[in-house]
Protein backbone atom coordinates (compact mmCIF):
# COMPACT_ATOMS: atom_id res chain seq x y z
CA UNK A 1 0.00 0.00 0.00
CA UNK A 2 0.63 3.65 -1.14
CA UNK A 3 1.93 6.52 2.04
CA UNK A 4 -0.53 8.48 3.00
CA UNK A 5 1.10 11.21 1.12
CA UNK A 6 0.76 9.48 -2.14
CA UNK A 7 -2.29 7.59 -1.82
CA UNK A 8 -4.54 10.61 -3.20
CA UNK A 9 -4.77 11.83 -7.06
CA UNK A 10 -3.32 15.72 -7.24
CA UNK A 11 -3.83 18.22 -9.85
CA UNK A 12 -2.93 21.95 -10.11
CA UNK A 13 -2.23 24.70 -12.56
CA UNK A 14 1.60 23.99 -13.86
CA UNK A 15 1.74 26.99 -15.69
CA UNK A 16 1.77 30.70 -14.46
CA UNK A 17 -1.84 32.10 -13.86
CA UNK A 18 -3.40 34.88 -15.65
CA UNK A 19 -4.22 35.06 -19.41
CA UNK A 20 -1.85 33.21 -22.40
CA UNK A 21 -1.99 30.99 -25.38
CA UNK A 22 -2.23 27.91 -23.39
CA UNK A 23 -2.23 27.23 -19.81
CA UNK A 24 -1.40 23.39 -18.20
CA UNK A 25 -2.82 21.75 -15.64
CA UNK A 26 -1.54 18.24 -14.15
CA UNK A 27 -3.14 15.46 -12.67
CA UNK A 28 -0.94 12.64 -10.79
CA UNK A 29 -1.75 9.72 -8.57
CA UNK A 30 -3.53 6.42 -8.93
CA UNK A 31 -6.91 7.71 -10.36
CA UNK A 32 -5.52 9.64 -12.55
CA UNK A 33 -6.15 8.47 -15.79
CA UNK A 34 -9.28 7.43 -14.41
CA UNK A 35 -10.40 11.02 -13.17
CA UNK A 36 -9.47 12.49 -16.55
CA UNK A 37 -11.49 9.82 -18.39
CA UNK A 38 -14.53 10.87 -16.50
CA UNK A 39 -14.18 14.89 -17.75
CA UNK A 40 -12.10 13.78 -21.37
CA UNK A 41 -14.20 13.12 -24.43
CA UNK A 42 -12.09 12.44 -27.55
CA UNK A 43 -10.91 8.84 -26.75
CA UNK A 44 -10.69 6.38 -23.50
CA UNK A 45 -7.13 7.17 -22.32
CA UNK A 46 -7.16 4.17 -20.38
CA UNK A 47 -7.03 2.13 -23.49
CA UNK A 48 -3.99 4.25 -24.31
CA UNK A 49 -0.50 3.83 -24.59
CA UNK A 50 1.94 5.60 -22.30
CA UNK A 51 3.39 8.95 -23.40
CA UNK A 52 0.86 10.20 -26.52
CA UNK A 53 -1.52 13.01 -27.13
CA UNK A 54 -5.21 13.38 -27.84
CA UNK A 55 -7.01 16.09 -28.86
CA UNK A 56 -10.81 16.12 -27.66
CA UNK A 57 -12.65 17.94 -25.53
CA UNK A 58 -13.46 18.34 -21.23
CA UNK A 59 -16.94 18.04 -20.58
CA UNK A 60 -19.02 18.97 -17.44
CA UNK A 61 -21.76 16.76 -18.19
CA UNK A 62 -23.10 17.70 -21.07
CA UNK A 63 -21.48 21.25 -20.76
CA UNK A 64 -18.72 21.50 -23.15
CA UNK A 65 -16.43 23.91 -21.41
CA UNK A 66 -13.12 23.84 -23.49
CA UNK A 67 -10.77 22.15 -26.65
CA UNK A 68 -8.10 20.62 -25.40
CA UNK A 69 -5.08 18.51 -26.00
CA UNK A 70 -4.06 15.65 -23.40
CA UNK A 71 -0.77 14.21 -22.27
CA UNK A 72 -0.38 10.94 -20.53
CA UNK A 73 2.14 9.43 -18.97
CA UNK A 74 2.04 6.21 -17.31
CA UNK A 75 4.14 5.56 -14.14
CA UNK A 76 6.76 4.39 -13.58
CA UNK A 77 7.76 6.97 -16.90
CA UNK A 78 6.81 10.18 -15.63
CA UNK A 79 8.12 12.96 -13.72
CA UNK A 80 6.58 12.05 -10.33
CA UNK A 81 6.83 8.46 -11.57
CA UNK A 82 3.52 7.86 -11.14
CA UNK A 83 0.13 8.18 -13.45
CA UNK A 84 0.15 11.71 -14.81
CA UNK A 85 -2.17 13.38 -16.79
CA UNK A 86 -1.14 16.91 -18.57
CA UNK A 87 -4.38 18.96 -19.75
CA UNK A 88 -3.17 21.78 -22.24
CA UNK A 89 -6.16 24.42 -22.44
CA UNK A 90 -6.63 27.65 -23.75
CA UNK A 91 -5.40 30.08 -21.34
CA UNK A 92 -7.79 31.42 -19.90
CA UNK A 93 -8.69 31.83 -15.72
CA UNK A 94 -11.99 31.32 -15.72
CA UNK A 95 -11.77 27.82 -18.40
CA UNK A 96 -8.74 26.57 -15.80
CA UNK A 97 -10.78 27.39 -12.57
CA UNK A 98 -13.96 25.81 -14.26
CA UNK A 99 -12.01 22.69 -15.17
CA UNK A 100 -9.73 22.39 -11.27
CA UNK A 101 -13.26 22.45 -9.70
CA UNK A 102 -14.68 19.78 -11.97
CA UNK A 103 -11.53 17.26 -11.15
CA UNK A 104 -12.04 18.22 -7.39
CA UNK A 105 -15.65 17.56 -7.36
CA UNK A 106 -14.42 14.63 -8.66
CA UNK A 107 -12.09 13.73 -6.08
CA UNK A 108 -8.80 14.87 -6.93
CA UNK A 109 -7.61 16.93 -4.58
CA UNK A 110 -5.34 20.69 -4.85
CA UNK A 111 -1.75 20.25 -5.13
CA UNK A 112 0.39 22.14 -2.59
CA UNK A 113 2.91 24.06 -3.57
CA UNK A 114 6.02 21.88 -5.12
CA UNK A 115 3.77 18.88 -4.21
CA UNK A 116 4.59 17.09 -7.78
CA UNK A 117 8.10 17.59 -7.09
CA UNK A 118 7.95 16.12 -4.00
CA UNK A 119 6.20 13.20 -5.33
CA UNK A 120 9.06 12.65 -7.38
CA UNK A 121 11.46 12.64 -4.43
CA UNK A 122 9.08 10.10 -2.22
CA UNK A 123 9.50 7.73 -5.36
CA UNK A 124 12.99 7.84 -5.40
CA UNK A 125 13.18 9.52 -8.74
CA UNK A 126 15.82 11.97 -7.90
CA UNK A 127 17.65 13.25 -4.53
CA UNK A 128 16.92 16.12 -2.07
CA UNK A 129 19.78 18.24 -3.69
CA UNK A 130 18.71 18.11 -7.54
CA UNK A 131 14.71 18.56 -6.41
CA UNK A 132 16.29 21.77 -5.33
CA UNK A 133 18.18 22.22 -8.44
CA UNK A 134 14.82 22.13 -10.11
CA UNK A 135 13.30 25.10 -8.24
CA UNK A 136 16.58 26.81 -8.58
CA UNK A 137 16.88 26.09 -12.53
CA UNK A 138 13.49 27.87 -12.97
CA UNK A 139 14.68 30.67 -10.96
CA UNK A 140 17.69 30.69 -12.55
CA UNK A 141 18.51 34.26 -14.40
CA UNK A 142 21.96 33.84 -15.63
CA UNK A 143 24.41 31.91 -17.32
CA UNK A 144 25.92 31.06 -14.55
CA UNK A 145 23.34 30.12 -12.28
CA UNK A 146 21.61 28.12 -15.00
CA UNK A 147 24.63 25.89 -15.73
CA UNK A 148 25.39 25.26 -12.43
CA UNK A 149 21.65 24.70 -11.14
CA UNK A 150 21.36 22.18 -14.35
CA UNK A 151 24.61 20.44 -13.22
CA UNK A 152 23.58 19.83 -9.86
CA UNK A 153 19.73 18.96 -10.96
CA UNK A 154 21.32 16.43 -13.43
CA UNK A 155 23.40 14.88 -10.38
CA UNK A 156 26.86 16.14 -10.08
CA UNK A 157 26.70 17.43 -6.97
CA UNK A 158 24.59 14.14 -5.12
CA UNK A 159 27.36 11.95 -6.83
CA UNK A 160 30.51 13.42 -5.37
CA UNK A 161 28.71 13.47 -2.32
CA UNK A 162 27.44 10.21 -2.62
CA UNK A 163 31.32 8.64 -3.22
CA UNK A 164 32.59 10.83 0.33
CA UNK A 165 29.48 9.48 2.10
CA UNK A 166 31.11 5.78 0.76
CA UNK A 167 34.12 5.77 1.51
CA UNK A 168 33.00 7.01 5.16
CA UNK A 169 30.31 4.69 5.22
CA UNK A 170 33.35 1.57 5.05
CA UNK A 171 35.27 3.16 7.80
CA UNK A 172 32.07 3.71 10.29
CA UNK A 173 30.75 -0.38 9.41
CA UNK A 174 34.48 -1.38 10.78
CA UNK A 175 34.34 0.97 13.96
CA UNK A 176 30.96 -0.39 14.48
CA UNK A 177 32.50 -4.02 14.01
CA UNK A 178 34.89 -3.36 16.54
CA UNK A 179 31.95 -2.17 18.98
CA UNK A 180 30.15 -5.43 18.63
CA UNK A 181 33.18 -7.36 19.55
CA UNK A 182 33.77 -5.36 22.77
CA UNK A 183 37.16 -6.16 22.85
CA UNK A 184 39.40 -3.32 24.09
CA UNK A 185 42.11 -4.78 22.07
CA UNK A 186 40.57 -5.78 18.63
CA UNK A 187 41.21 -2.78 16.31
CA UNK A 188 39.65 -3.74 13.22
CA UNK A 189 39.91 -0.64 11.82
CA UNK A 190 43.25 0.73 11.14
CA UNK A 191 44.14 4.09 12.83
CA UNK A 192 46.57 5.62 10.62
CA UNK A 193 44.69 4.83 7.56
CA UNK A 194 41.49 6.07 9.22
CA UNK A 195 43.42 9.59 9.52
CA UNK A 196 44.24 9.56 6.26
CA UNK A 197 40.69 9.04 4.66
CA UNK A 198 39.06 11.37 6.83
CA UNK A 199 41.65 13.95 5.73
CA UNK A 200 40.71 13.46 2.58
CA UNK A 201 37.18 13.76 2.86
CA UNK A 202 37.69 16.56 4.84
CA UNK A 203 39.61 18.76 2.18
CA UNK A 204 36.81 18.02 -0.44
CA UNK A 205 34.06 18.71 2.29
CA UNK A 206 36.14 22.06 2.46
CA UNK A 207 36.42 22.66 -0.90
CA UNK A 208 32.73 22.00 -1.81
CA UNK A 209 32.31 24.72 1.64
CA UNK A 210 34.50 27.19 -0.34
CA UNK A 211 32.74 26.82 -3.33
CA UNK A 212 29.59 28.21 -1.60
CA UNK A 213 31.20 32.03 -1.60
CA UNK A 214 30.92 32.24 -5.19
CA UNK A 215 28.19 29.72 -5.27
CA UNK A 216 26.28 32.39 -2.99
CA UNK A 217 27.17 35.20 -5.67
CA UNK A 218 26.07 33.20 -8.79
CA UNK A 219 22.78 32.68 -6.97
CA UNK A 220 22.18 35.77 -5.52
CA UNK A 221 24.17 38.24 -7.06
CA UNK A 222 26.61 40.63 -5.88
CA UNK A 223 25.52 43.58 -4.36
CA UNK A 224 27.94 46.68 -5.04
CA UNK A 225 27.55 50.19 -3.54
CA UNK A 226 28.55 52.61 -5.14
CA UNK A 227 29.85 55.41 -2.40
CA UNK A 228 31.82 58.99 -2.49
CA UNK A 229 31.39 62.80 -1.55
CA UNK A 230 28.54 64.73 -3.41
CA UNK A 231 29.51 65.13 -7.46
CA UNK A 232 31.82 62.83 -7.60
CA UNK A 233 30.15 60.89 -10.85
CA UNK A 234 28.11 58.21 -8.69
CA UNK A 235 25.23 58.85 -10.86
CA UNK A 236 27.13 59.28 -14.09
CA UNK A 237 28.82 56.10 -12.89
CA UNK A 238 26.07 53.76 -12.16
CA UNK A 239 24.19 54.99 -15.43
CA UNK A 240 27.10 54.47 -17.21
CA UNK A 241 27.29 50.72 -15.91
CA UNK A 242 23.54 50.07 -16.51
CA UNK A 243 22.61 52.10 -19.78
CA UNK A 244 25.48 50.15 -22.04
CA UNK A 245 23.34 46.98 -21.27
CA UNK A 246 19.95 48.38 -21.04
CA UNK A 247 20.71 50.92 -24.52
CA UNK A 248 19.95 47.27 -26.64
CA UNK A 249 16.63 46.96 -24.81
CA UNK A 250 15.35 50.66 -24.63
CA UNK A 251 16.87 52.64 -27.43
CA UNK A 252 13.69 55.07 -26.74
CA UNK A 253 15.11 58.65 -26.91
CA UNK A 254 14.22 60.81 -23.42
CA UNK A 255 13.84 57.27 -21.41
CA UNK A 256 16.93 57.78 -19.53
CA UNK A 257 16.32 57.95 -15.74
CA UNK A 258 18.53 58.87 -12.74
CA UNK A 259 18.64 55.01 -11.53
CA UNK A 260 19.30 54.40 -8.20
CA UNK A 261 20.10 50.54 -8.39
CA UNK A 262 19.77 48.11 -10.98
CA UNK A 263 21.74 44.69 -11.65
CA UNK A 264 23.82 44.18 -15.11
CA UNK A 265 25.16 40.65 -15.53
CA UNK A 266 28.98 40.90 -15.91
CA UNK A 267 30.20 37.46 -17.46
CA UNK A 268 27.52 35.76 -16.02
CA UNK A 269 27.58 36.75 -12.57
CA UNK A 270 24.99 39.29 -11.49
CA UNK A 271 26.06 42.62 -10.05
CA UNK A 272 23.31 44.84 -8.33
CA UNK A 273 24.78 48.29 -8.33
CA UNK A 274 23.66 50.67 -5.93
CA UNK A 275 24.16 54.52 -5.62
CA UNK A 276 23.77 55.76 -2.28
CA UNK A 277 22.53 59.13 -2.80
CA UNK A 278 19.80 58.30 -4.81
CA UNK A 279 18.65 61.84 -4.69
CA UNK A 280 20.20 64.80 -6.01
CA UNK A 281 23.52 65.59 -3.63
CA UNK A 282 22.61 69.14 -3.62
CA UNK A 283 20.48 70.10 -0.84
CA UNK A 284 22.01 70.07 2.73
CA UNK A 285 19.61 68.19 4.18
CA UNK A 286 19.25 65.55 1.84
CA UNK A 287 22.82 65.06 1.55
CA UNK A 288 23.15 64.75 6.06
CA UNK A 289 20.30 62.07 5.87
CA UNK A 290 22.10 60.39 2.78
CA UNK A 291 25.57 60.36 4.66
CA UNK A 292 23.67 57.80 7.43
CA UNK A 293 21.85 55.81 4.70
CA UNK A 294 25.61 55.54 2.81
CA UNK A 295 26.80 53.96 5.50
CA UNK A 296 24.01 51.71 6.32
CA UNK A 297 24.14 50.32 2.19
CA UNK A 298 27.76 49.98 2.98
CA UNK A 299 27.34 47.27 6.06
CA UNK A 300 25.20 45.45 3.47
CA UNK A 301 27.28 45.32 0.43
CA UNK A 302 29.67 42.48 -0.39
CA UNK A 303 31.85 45.07 -2.20
CA UNK A 304 31.76 48.52 -2.22
CA UNK A 305 33.04 50.84 -4.67
CA UNK A 306 34.58 54.29 -3.79
CA UNK A 307 34.33 56.49 -6.36
CA UNK A 308 36.28 60.25 -5.76
CA UNK A 309 37.04 62.71 -8.16
CA UNK A 310 40.66 62.92 -9.08
CA UNK A 311 41.00 66.85 -9.46
CA UNK A 312 39.54 67.48 -5.54
CA UNK A 313 40.97 64.67 -3.81
CA UNK A 314 44.53 63.66 -2.20
CA UNK A 315 45.76 60.19 -0.97
CA UNK A 316 45.36 61.25 1.97
CA UNK A 317 41.90 62.15 2.31
CA UNK A 318 40.53 58.87 0.05
CA UNK A 319 42.24 56.55 2.43
CA UNK A 320 40.52 58.58 5.62
CA UNK A 321 37.35 58.90 3.58
CA UNK A 322 37.55 54.64 2.90
CA UNK A 323 38.29 54.17 6.87
CA UNK A 324 35.34 56.24 7.56
CA UNK A 325 32.83 54.33 6.09
CA UNK A 326 33.87 50.77 6.02
CA UNK A 327 36.65 50.69 9.08
CA UNK A 328 39.29 48.34 8.75
CA UNK A 329 38.13 47.37 5.05
CA UNK A 330 35.98 44.81 6.84
CA UNK A 331 34.27 43.83 3.09
CA UNK A 332 36.12 44.44 0.02
CA UNK A 333 36.97 48.03 -1.92
CA UNK A 334 37.57 49.35 -4.79
CA UNK A 335 38.72 53.14 -5.30
CA UNK A 336 38.15 54.38 -8.67
CA UNK A 337 39.36 58.16 -9.39
CA UNK A 338 37.24 59.57 -12.15
CA UNK A 339 37.39 62.70 -13.99
CA UNK A 340 40.43 61.44 -15.48
CA UNK A 341 39.82 63.08 -18.41
CA UNK A 342 39.77 67.19 -17.09
CA UNK A 343 42.49 65.91 -14.47
CA UNK A 344 46.42 67.59 -14.68
CA UNK A 345 49.16 65.58 -14.57
CA UNK A 346 50.17 66.04 -10.81
CA UNK A 347 46.58 64.93 -9.86
CA UNK A 348 46.97 61.82 -12.02
CA UNK A 349 50.44 60.89 -10.59
CA UNK A 350 49.20 61.25 -6.95
CA UNK A 351 47.48 58.16 -7.84
CA UNK A 352 48.45 56.53 -10.92
CA UNK A 353 50.91 53.69 -8.65
CA UNK A 354 48.18 53.30 -5.99
CA UNK A 355 47.74 49.60 -5.67
CA UNK A 356 43.67 48.61 -5.26
CA UNK A 357 42.74 52.52 -7.40
CA UNK A 358 40.95 52.43 -10.46
CA UNK A 359 41.22 55.70 -12.91
CA UNK A 360 38.25 56.07 -15.00
CA UNK A 361 36.15 58.96 -16.79
CA UNK A 362 32.41 57.92 -15.83
CA UNK A 363 30.92 60.46 -18.46
CA UNK A 364 32.71 59.69 -21.11
CA UNK A 365 32.91 55.91 -20.26
CA UNK A 366 36.47 55.41 -20.31
CA UNK A 367 38.05 52.59 -17.67
CA UNK A 368 34.28 50.99 -17.64
CA UNK A 369 36.01 47.59 -18.94
CA UNK A 370 39.01 47.84 -16.38
CA UNK A 371 36.50 48.67 -13.54
CA UNK A 372 34.11 45.44 -14.61
CA UNK A 373 37.35 43.27 -15.08
CA UNK A 374 38.55 44.53 -11.63
CA UNK A 375 35.39 43.97 -9.72
CA UNK A 376 34.88 40.40 -11.30
CA UNK A 377 38.71 40.14 -9.80
CA UNK A 378 37.44 40.70 -6.60
CA UNK A 379 34.24 38.19 -6.39
CA UNK A 380 36.58 35.48 -7.67
CA UNK A 381 39.35 36.75 -5.72
CA UNK A 382 40.69 34.48 -2.86
CA UNK A 383 40.88 31.60 -5.46
CA UNK A 384 37.47 31.72 -6.21
CA UNK A 385 37.73 31.71 -9.85
CA UNK A 386 36.86 28.11 -10.23
CA UNK A 387 34.06 28.21 -12.44
CA UNK A 388 35.50 25.23 -14.41
CA UNK A 389 35.49 23.27 -11.65
CA UNK A 390 32.91 20.11 -10.98
CA UNK A 391 30.82 21.28 -8.17
CA UNK A 392 29.73 24.38 -6.98
CA UNK A 393 27.36 24.61 -3.72
CA UNK A 394 24.76 27.07 -3.96
CA UNK A 395 22.23 26.63 -1.40
CA UNK A 396 22.63 27.33 2.23
CA UNK A 397 21.25 24.17 3.52
CA UNK A 398 23.93 22.41 2.07
CA UNK A 399 26.41 24.89 3.36
CA UNK A 400 25.28 24.32 6.89
CA UNK A 401 25.28 20.50 6.55
CA UNK A 402 28.47 20.85 5.05
CA UNK A 403 29.80 22.99 7.76
CA UNK A 404 28.54 20.27 10.34
CA UNK A 405 30.27 17.50 8.35
CA UNK A 406 33.80 19.64 8.79
CA UNK A 407 32.74 20.17 12.47
CA UNK A 408 32.15 16.47 13.00
CA UNK A 409 35.38 14.78 11.12
CA UNK A 410 37.48 17.50 12.91
CA UNK A 411 35.76 15.94 16.33
CA UNK A 412 36.66 12.52 14.55
CA UNK A 413 40.39 13.27 13.95
CA UNK A 414 41.00 15.22 17.30
CA UNK A 415 39.57 11.90 19.20
CA UNK A 416 41.95 9.97 17.23
CA UNK A 417 44.30 11.84 18.56
CA UNK A 418 43.50 11.83 21.84
CA UNK A 419 43.17 7.91 21.99
CA UNK A 420 39.67 8.22 22.48
CA UNK A 421 37.30 4.90 22.65
CA UNK A 422 35.95 3.34 19.47
CA UNK A 423 32.53 4.27 20.52
CA UNK A 424 32.90 7.95 20.84
CA UNK A 425 34.41 7.97 17.48
CA UNK A 426 32.28 6.19 15.43
CA UNK A 427 29.25 8.24 17.12
CA UNK A 428 30.98 11.63 15.92
CA UNK A 429 31.54 9.36 12.34
CA UNK A 430 28.09 9.05 12.35
CA UNK A 431 27.38 12.40 12.70
CA UNK A 432 29.25 13.39 9.70
CA UNK A 433 27.72 10.67 7.79
CA UNK A 434 24.28 12.36 8.87
CA UNK A 435 25.28 16.13 8.28
CA UNK A 436 26.51 14.64 4.66
CA UNK A 437 23.31 12.41 4.29
CA UNK A 438 20.63 15.44 5.20
CA UNK A 439 22.00 17.18 1.90
CA UNK A 440 20.88 14.65 -0.79
CA UNK A 441 18.09 13.43 1.67
CA UNK A 442 18.98 10.05 2.25
CA UNK A 443 17.91 11.14 5.84
CA UNK A 444 15.58 13.45 6.10
CA UNK A 445 12.00 15.03 8.04
CA UNK A 446 8.84 15.46 7.44
CA UNK A 447 9.94 19.10 8.87
CA UNK A 448 12.87 19.50 5.79
CA UNK A 449 10.85 18.21 3.44
CA UNK A 450 8.47 20.57 4.09
CA UNK A 451 10.09 23.49 4.75
CA UNK A 452 12.02 22.71 1.06
CA UNK A 453 9.14 22.30 -0.93
CA UNK A 454 7.03 24.64 0.22
CA UNK A 455 9.50 27.13 -1.44
CA UNK A 456 8.67 25.55 -4.85
CA UNK A 457 5.84 27.31 -6.57
CA UNK A 458 2.06 25.19 -6.77
CA UNK A 459 2.27 23.10 -9.91
CA UNK A 460 5.69 22.22 -9.97
P1 LIG B 1 27.20 62.28 -7.89
O1 LIG B 1 26.77 63.42 -7.06
O2 LIG B 1 28.36 61.58 -7.27
O3 LIG B 1 26.09 61.35 -8.25
O4 LIG B 1 27.80 62.90 -9.24
P2 LIG B 1 27.07 63.04 -10.66
O5 LIG B 1 27.07 61.78 -11.40
O6 LIG B 1 25.76 63.73 -10.49
O7 LIG B 1 28.13 63.99 -11.39
C1 LIG B 1 28.52 65.22 -10.83
C2 LIG B 1 29.09 66.10 -11.95
O8 LIG B 1 30.31 65.54 -12.44
C3 LIG B 1 28.18 66.20 -13.15
O9 LIG B 1 28.24 67.52 -13.61
C4 LIG B 1 28.79 65.26 -14.15
O10 LIG B 1 28.53 65.63 -15.47
C5 LIG B 1 30.24 65.37 -13.83
N1 LIG B 1 30.98 64.18 -14.21
C6 LIG B 1 30.68 62.90 -13.94
N2 LIG B 1 31.59 62.07 -14.47
C7 LIG B 1 32.51 62.85 -15.10
C8 LIG B 1 33.70 62.57 -15.87
O11 LIG B 1 34.11 61.44 -16.08
N3 LIG B 1 34.38 63.64 -16.33
C9 LIG B 1 33.96 64.92 -16.13
N4 LIG B 1 34.68 65.90 -16.65
N5 LIG B 1 32.84 65.21 -15.46
C10 LIG B 1 32.11 64.19 -14.93
ZN1 LIG C 1 24.18 61.35 -7.70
Amino acid sequence: PLPPALSDTIVALSTPPGAGAIAMLRLSGPEAIALADGVFAGKQLREQPSHTLHFGTIRDGSRILDEVVVSLFRGPNSYTREDVVEISCHGSDYIVEQILTLLTRRGARLAEAGEFTKRAFLHGAFDLAQAEAVADLIAADSALSHQVALQQMRGGFSQELRELRGRLVQFAALLELELDFGEEDVEFADRTGLVQLLNEVQTLVRRLLRSFELGNVIKNGVTTVIAGRPNAGKSTLLNALLNEERAIVSAVAGTTRDLIEDEVSIEGIRFRFVDTAGLRDTADVVESIGVERTKKRVTQAALLIYLFDITSTTPQELEAEIEALTPGRIIPVLAVGNKLDVASDPEIDAFRNQPDVLLIAAARGDGLDELRAALLQKVRGAGLDRTGQSTIVTNLRHARSLEQTNQALDAVLLGIQAGTGTELLAADLRQALAALGEITGEISSDDLLTSIFTQFCIGK
